[in-house]
């Protein structure tokens, strides 16, 4: 697929106009952005809950940048396209020819529109599929309630043409309002501004001025209340986890403060958390002004909030400088785990960033165990597959652990002076891994010769693996949680002499994933009778527990895995257990009676991750 996909690519270049087009294209839309681009869009939609559908029009404003094009290529994944306007230069509508492609496993179907004239705007009559991929619809019994229906948006990578036909690339930005009409037992919510005290009458309005990729534009709906938190933060949730989710995010504002104190102004005004239902199958989705959250972090002690500064971060590394494709995600991940663990420093002190530092780099560690050489590349070559494939740790931690090499070389001062301009030279641009080489080189690595090359900086970027020298995060607390072990493990103290009253939920992270596969299945029952970790409601120690336990084969957690894995869809948690039991027949077992019942639970996406594990 990919020689075919990248030849017909080539082929449409060619044709352009524009000769720069070719440069750092993006491979995942058949939009012809190079000659026509959306400047703004508006969506007038009906919610429908009976049928899961989103249906009416879609307004497109353009901006032509070749005199003689007048063809306009969108995305589109399972949409229905009923028909086609133009507006004249006189206003007038016209109706234009359109064509839909065959659908592409991965890229969807190319929506072709022809006016034979260059339109101010189109107007397209579609509807979405009740299987969107970017879409989940939640029957009011799988929601916490059980009396209202939920529905939610997940447009990254490339699941905003599963219900806007769009060019769907991070190269291109647009600011949106819309119009959604649907029954009044639902409050909808956008990623644009949205007014605390909207009545819930089922006829919503929205506004988002600064430009977007197709990517950030979200949308959700349920049985949603509003809390405040500060004046300018809140949380939408449903009731049961509304007051939960408030007084666990309450340092949001603290973290804001923060950042805009390391790398200048939040420029989104309102920042707002949703917290979805537990089958949303990320951690959280940083939709400007709108975080979308799991539930499965409110953990009622503060311990996993990261979470929330994560995506706080991308305020500035994402949504305000975005990676141009998707080969350059590390660019959004890579900053905003950076930036992320820097708010935590500064929020929650030292101690705790470096513990989440180093447990972030073990993980990475692990995963470049298994992860092929091509993909430990930040600037990753996806080789035609689904840009989902680029979410390993590799952008996230590997960026991370890059700019911090960057961070300890130059000295804190310089590097966080070089971000903080960073972030306001390419505020509401979309940039690729080319453009900030050259842009690091001129501003940091030239600025202050003999301290790092650009050789050294290109390593990091285009090598695989890690380079020597890389940053190894040292926790004290963690040192001491690792002696305590092995003294408890080659039989020198009593599990009781483990000082873990004071154990934060790292600590007790690191013990367990430090724990040898050789332990005993006697070892682990003493540990689980102690400390009952096979009923942990921390959803992350949980998690650890569970992936041990059937690694060394203790059979004790298997009711409350089941349990977990229905209750669940974030796919971080759910993923790696799948995997670990699918590698042995009875685990295998397990786990498709399992699926079984939490399949129609779980999010398209979380579905599709399953499907390929546990498929014969
Ligand atoms: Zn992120």
């Amino acid at each position: 697929m990919l020689n075919r996909l990248l030849l017909i690519y080539a082929l449409l270049l060619a044709g352009m106009a524009s000769p720069s087009a070719a440069a750092g294209g993006d491979s995942y839309t058949y939009a012809n952005y190079q000659q026509v681009t959306v400047s703004h869009l508006h969506l007038d939609l009906a919610m429908d809950f009976q049928q899961k559908t989103l249906s009416g029009f879609a307004d497109l404003q353009l901006n032509w940048l070749v005199q003689d094009a007048t063809e306009v290529y969108l995305d589109t994944r399972d949409l229905t396209i009923e028909r086609v306007y133009g507006k004249q230069q006189d206003g007038s509508w016209q109706t234009v020819p359109f064509k839909l492609a065959a659908r592409d496993a991965v890229l969807g179907s190319k929506l072709t529109i022809s006016p034979a004239f260059q339109p101010q705007m189109l107007r397209i009559h579609y509807s979405s599929a009740p299987e969107a991929s970017g879409l989940q619809w939640l029957n009011p019994e799988q929601t916490a309630g059980k009396t209202t229906p939920f529905m939610f948006s997940q447009n990254q990578a490339i699941h905003g043409r599963s219900w806007i036909p769009v060019q769907d690339t991070p190269a291109v930005r647009m600011s949106y309002s819309a119009r959604i009409q649907t029954t009044d037992q639902v409050l909808v919510v956008m990623s644009a501004p949205n007014d605390p005290a909207t009545a819930r009458d089922g006829d919503y309005q929205f506004y988002m001025p600064q430009p977007i990729p197709a990517y950030l534009i979200a949308i959700a709906a349920g049985d949603l209340q509003f809390k405040a938190m500060s004046e300018q933060t809140g949380v939408y949730a449903e009731p049961y986890i509304l007051e939960a989710s408030a007084n666990e995010f309450a340092s949001t504002q603290a973290m804001i403060d923060a950042t805009e104190q390391l790398y200048g102004e939040y420029r989104w005004g309102r920042y707002d958390l949703l917290i979805l239902p537990p089958s949303f199958p990320f951690g959280g989705m940083e939709n400007p002004v709108l975080s979308f959250i799991t539930p499965t972090v409110v953990a009622g002690d503060g311990s996993l909030v990261n979470l929330i500064a994560h995506e706080l971060a991308h305020s500035w590394s994402g949504n305000l400088v975005t990676n141009a494709t998707w080969r350059d995600l590390w660019l959004n991940e890579g900053f905003t785990s950076y930036v992320e663990n820097r708010i935590m420093e500064q929020v929650f002190g030292s101690d705790r960033a470096v513990m989440e530092q180093a447990l972030s780099v073990q993980a990475l560690k692990d995963e470049l165990q298994v992860l092929s050489a091509n993909d430990s590349i930040l600037h990753i070559d996806l080789q035609g597959r689904d840009p989902d494939d680029a979410f390993s740790g590799v952008p996230y931690t590997k960026g991370q652990l890059f700019l911090m090499d960057l961070e300890q070389q130059f000295g804190r001062d310089k590097f966080d002076r070089f971000l903080r301009q960073y972030f306001a030279d390419y505020a509401f641009k979309s940039i690729d891994t080319a453009t900030f080489v050259n842009y690091l080189d001129k501003n940091l690595l030239q600025q202050y010769p003999g301290v790092v090359s650009l050789e050294q900086a290109k390593a990091w970027i285009y090598q695989p693996g890690l380079p020597a020298g890389t940053p190894e995060p040292q926790s004290d607390a963690f040192t001491q949680v690792q002696q305590h072990a092995s003294n408890w493990l080659a039989g020198n103290s009593e599990l009781s002499s483990l000082p873990t009253a004071s154990w934060t939920v790292h600590e007790w992270l690191y013990f367990i994933n430090n724990l040898p596969l050789s332990i005993s299945p006697e070892q682990m029952a003493a540990l689980d009778n102690s400390f009952g970790l096979t009923t942990s409601t921390n959803s992350e120690i949980a998690h650890a527990w569970y992936l041990l336990a059937l690694k060394t084969g203790y059979q004790q957690v298997l009711p409350q895995l089941e349990q977990y894995l229905i209750g669940i869809g974030r796919r971080k948690l759910i993923i790696p257990l799948y995997k670990q039991l699918a590698s042995t027949p009875e685990g295998l077992a397990f786990a498709r009676a399992v699926y079984q019942q939490a399949r129609p639970g779980y999010h398209p996406l979380a579905q599709g991750s399953v499907d390929e594990l546990l498929r014969n």
